[in-house]
């Protein structure tokens, strides 16, 4: 949680289960409540007034947007964040998994079947997932849909599924097992889903910051749900946003950073525990099983999408193999913290008096001098 923005996860979801929705968004709600009495407990200086802030429940979390508006109107800033909201609104329509009516859907129901031919949008976004699913080597896969489903059921129902159950689902998992030409998209085996939310509100995200650039708007931030773009700065100073701390109330590190995306997957926000064994909502789609050893990780990229999709991956891979990977990625870095609390950050970042300072390429301001953070 921060001043301009919730870098900590939540799931995309929509459509179904309303009252889960509601209840995500009154825990939202109540987080941005507490932030705010955390914020004036900092003693920093609330100037508010100088951004205009909109938000929405959309894809099972909480979007907002916030615009500094510069030189010009403030009705029309706030004007540019609802369309920016009504954008996302309308994507989620078209991609979730959890709307009957959605193009996703109608490709989900396709499955084993003929070729669906796909909107631009939902072509990029497959797209945009089957390249990170083979960069990855299956760590972040789009197509553990029937998987996660389950794994959500049995959260819900506090019941830990059988090896079988878990088994069977593997067989339709798997990128190689989707099949695009041209707009064309189809799955091969029947059963098959797509699941976007590991990679939905980042993609999200990157939509309404481009709509806002493309407004002429050059200073905002852009919150799908703890994924954020950053773009330009609050008028005389860098956005400043906070890392959530895995397992204790407040923030883990906050960050001033400009024009990158930040998001976080973490096993804090939707996870259930049976017999003291806590099962987190990012499974390892290659096993089918929820993945351990990590509590949060942080990911800084150029884009939402990136940096949705390399959270959940990175956090698939776990600590020494993740941070080997974001490593290798240009443009890539990320901050781990351990089951244990210990974190471990890739070598273009640097954890400083509770600050995250971002070196090259994705450079941050410098802290501000006599400014508690
Ligand atoms: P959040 O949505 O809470 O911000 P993530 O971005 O990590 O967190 O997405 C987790 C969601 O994505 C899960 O609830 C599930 O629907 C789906 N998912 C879980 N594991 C994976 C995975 N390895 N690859 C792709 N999607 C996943
Ligand atoms: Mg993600």
């Amino acid at each position: 949680m921060s001043e301009h923005g919730d870098a900590s996860g939540e799931q995309a979801r929509g459509g179904k289960l309303p009252l889960r929705g509601i209840a995500v968004a009154l825990l939202v709600l109540l987080a941005l409540l507490a932030l705010d009495r955390w914020r004036a407990s900092s003693g920093r200086l609330l100037d508010e007034e100088d951004v205009i802030r909109a938000a929405r429940p959309l894809m099972g979390t909480i979007f907002s947007v916030e615009v500094f508006p510069g030189g010009r109107e403030r009705a029309e800033a706030q004007r540019a964040a609802f369309a920016a909201l009504d954008l996302a609104e309308r994507l989620e329509e078209r991609i979730s998994e959890w709307i009957e009516g959605s193009e996703t859907s109608a490709l989900n129901r396709a499955a084993g079947g003929a070729p669906l031919a796909l909107s631009a949008e939902l072509l990029e976004l497959i797209t945009a997932s089957l390249d990170w699913a083979r960069r990855t080597n299956g760590a972040f896969d789009v197509t553990g849909g029937p998987l996660y489903e389950l794994w959500e059921r049995a959260r819900e129902d506090g019941r830990v599924p059988g090896a079988d159950e878990v088994r069977a689902l593997l067989d339709l998992t798997g990128f190689s097992k989707v099949r695009v030409a041209g707009n064309s998209v189809r799955l091969e085996r029947p059963g098959m889903k797509l699941g976007f939310g590991a990679i939905g509100k980042g993609f999200a995200a990157d939509r309404m910051a481009a709509f806002l650039r493309s407004a002429g708007w050059r200073d905002f931030i852009v919150d799908a749900g703890g994924n954020l773009v950053l773009s330009g700065a609050r008028g005389a100073r860098p956005w400043n946003i906070a890392v959530r701390h895995p397992r204790q109330d407040g923030p883990f590190a906050t960050c001033r950073a400009t024009d990158c995306a930040v998001a976080t997957s973490g096993d804090y926000e939707r996870f259930f525990e049976v017999d003291g064994v806590r099962y987190s909502h990012v499974i390892d789609p290659r096993t089918g099983w929820p993945v351990r050893g990590l509590s949060g990780v942080t990911v800084f990229a150029s884009s939402g999408t990136d940096a949705d999709a390399l959270s959940t991956a990175l956090f698939v891979m776990g600590m020494d193999q993740g941070l080997a990977f974001a490593e290798s990625q240009e443009g890539v870095e990320a901050l781990f913290i351990g089951d244990d609390g210990a974190a471990r950050l890739t070598s273009g970042l640097r954890l400083e008096d509770g600050g995250i300072l971002l070196l090259s390429p994705l450079r941050a301001a410098p802290p501000e001098a006599g400014r508690p953070r």
